[in-house]
């Protein structure tokens, strides 16, 4: 059998970069910053400026700074706040820690991003927020978004967490929002070496509550003006990531060339491929395509060594956790019917062109033999 292809390979990533990697971390080491410090510093600046953003502020994952950013926009028990049903958990989790309820709206079935027509129809009184997720690194269409959050004066936070580089209308994913918060868990876009995340924002004051707030509500050691968390940034994670950035439009090239490349590739096949609309440029975190035999697809490839994955099988709306939510079968069809068909294939910059036409080669078998 032909070598598999993986379906992320952080080592491909890794061995270019190795030297300047090591470096990076014997830099933490020897100034022994190892929680926030001028390692992390560092990178806020220069991952804010990659944003076109006023702040930055770096935490210990994505979901840490979802949960941050609700509370700055003072979601508490009782209030809702509308989201999408399809995406990783974690969009909803931020809006449960704080007490509140996910109104979930169903997604666009060409792009899998929250559908802005059905927005407005789930806003009540106690809508306190919009957020939406950039599912894949696709922008969602957020200026009808805007207009609906403007209108009812909610403000809009981005889950960037797979969309960082990802432009809407030509503008940097970052600022749409009051809020964007960016997950670098490895296999993000930007992934540290280990977990990570951040929020970016232009509001001086949420920026200055949210550095408080990651660091046990102080702003002042040892004294606390509310109550807060440990969601600080390791100082290994700023130097990764501040050395890593400097490497992401390079990486962001390639994964545009694996987009095109499977565009022209799988074209023939029945498979419905993942489309770019005219205001989006994606970040192509993952490059998801739907059949509806969708697992025996996914049999077929597993079967000849083409890495891939299912995100997501369940929307949230059915997850036992949400049970609570009262939410049944047919509620949201595109997010469900979504869930059975997707099936993201090998997606990473290093991907060489002999690994693209063997998975569509894979592909193209599965459905001239069936
Ligand atoms: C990864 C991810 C998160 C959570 O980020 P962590 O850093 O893993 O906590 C949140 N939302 C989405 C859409 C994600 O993909």
């Amino acid at each position: 059998m032909p070598d598999p292809v993986p379906y992320l390979d952080l080592k491909a990533q890794q061995r270019p970069i190795r030297a300047e990697l090591d470096a990076a971390i014997a830099r933490t080491l020897d100034n022994c910053s190892f929680c926030l410090g001028p390692d992390v510093a560092q990178f806020e600046k220069d991952f804010a400026a990659f944003c076109n953003a006023q702040h930055c502020v770096a935490m210990n994952s994505g979901t840490s700074a979802l949960h941050i950013a609700m509370l700055l926009l003072g979601v508490g028990p009782g209030d809702e706040v509308i989201t999408t049903p399809y995406t990783f958990i974690a969009t909803s989790w931020a809006i449960s820690y704080c007490g509140a309820k996910p109104v979930y709206v169903d997604i666009e079935d060409s792009t899998f991003n929250l559908d802005p027509k059905l927005v407005e129809r789930a806003i009540t009184p106690r809508t306190k927020a919009v957020l939406p997720v950039h599912l894949y690194g696709q922008p969602c269409d957020l200026d009808p978004l805007l207009a609906i959050c403007c209108k009812h004066k909610i403000p809009l936070v981005e889950d960037a967490a797979q969309a960082h580089s990802a432009k809407y209308k030509g503008r940097s994913i970052g600022t749409f929002g009051e809020i964007s918060c960016f997950s670098f868990y490895p296999a993000k876009n930007l992934g540290a070496a280990g977990e990570g995340g951040a929020l970016v924002t232009n509001n001086a004051a949420f920026a200055a509550r949210a550095r408080a707030l990651r660091e046990h509500g102080s702003t002042k050691r040892y004294h606390h003006d509310e109550i807060g968390f440990n969601y600080r940034m390791e100082g290994i994670q700023g130097a990764v990531l501040d050395m890593k950035l400097k490497h992401l439009a390079n990486w962001q090239a390639g994964r545009r060339r694996v987009a095109k490349r499977y565009h022209e590739l799988l074209a023939g096949t029945p498979l419905r491929l993942p489309i770019e609309p005219d205001y989006a440029e994606s970040a192509w975190h993952l490059y998801t395509v739907r059949h509806a035999r969708r697992d025996e697809l996914k049999a077929h490839l597993d079967a000849n060594g083409i890495g891939n994955a299912v995100h997501y099988p369940m929307p949230l709306h059915l997850q036992k956790a949400y049970a609570n939510l009262g939410h049944k079968p047919g509620d949201f069809p595109n997010a469900e019917k979504a869930s059975r068909e997707v099936l993201s294939l090998p997606m990473f910059a290093e991907l060489t062109d002999e690994q693209l036409q063997r998975v569509a080669g894979v592909v193209q078998e599965f459905f001239t033999k069936a």
